[in-house]
């Protein structure tokens, strides 16, 4: 089977947040179909939506994946609830672990339950800020360089947490 690179953003503001994302990459890497897995520095990001919640903090890594984008999602998803989190009603709170997959190679999928590219991809510094470390020249398909949208992006507090190992 071909494989796709793959871009998956971590969040964590909840517990030993930056405990979380270092757990969440090695888990990552141990994914059946997963290879070459990259990672961003880590930024430390003010909240998005309710701000009555802690900060932030987010990274991006990018690998190889052997499989489909719909198998990769259970298996994120199943990382996030071992992580503790819970289903929340509202939108945007507070959790120890959010996966995303930003990127799937320069495939499109508009499903009930999976858009890629990352529908908020375009518009948040703390995701495009370490995507343009990992490679400036992506192209977010239909959207344009990373480079260019972290130009036109909003820089809503996002500050360097620490450099990438
Ligand atoms: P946002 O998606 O705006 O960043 P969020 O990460 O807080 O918000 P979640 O509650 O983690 O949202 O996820 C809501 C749903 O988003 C999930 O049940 C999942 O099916 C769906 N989803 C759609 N596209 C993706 C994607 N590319 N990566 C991860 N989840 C996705
Ligand atoms: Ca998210
Ligand atoms: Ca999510």
């Amino acid at each position: 089977m071909t494989s796709e690179l793959v871009y998956v953003a971590l969040g964590s503001n909840l517990g030993d947040r930056e405990q979380h994302l270092q757990r969440a990459l090695v888990e990552i890497t141990g994914l059946p179909g997963v290879a070459d897995v990259r990672s961003s520095s880590v930024y430390e990001t003010d909240p998005m939506g309710p701000q009555n919640q802690p900060d932030y903090l987010n990274a991006v890594c990018a690998f190889h994946y052997s499989g489909t984008a719909q198998s990769l999602l259970p298996q994120l998803q199943a990382l996030e609830a071992s992580h503790g989190r819970v289903k929340a009603t509202q939108r945007w709170t507070a959790r120890p672990l959010d996966l995303d997959i930003l990127l799937f190679g320069e495939q499109r999928i508009n499903e009930p339950d999976l858009q890629v590219p990352h529908v908020g991809i375009g518009d948040r510094s703390f995701v495009l800020w370490p995507l343009r470390e990992l490679n400036p020249n992506l192209l977010v398909p239909g959207k344009g360089s990373v480079a260019d949208l972290c130009r036109h992006c909003q820089r809503f507090g996002i500050r360097r947490f620490n450099e990438a190992s």
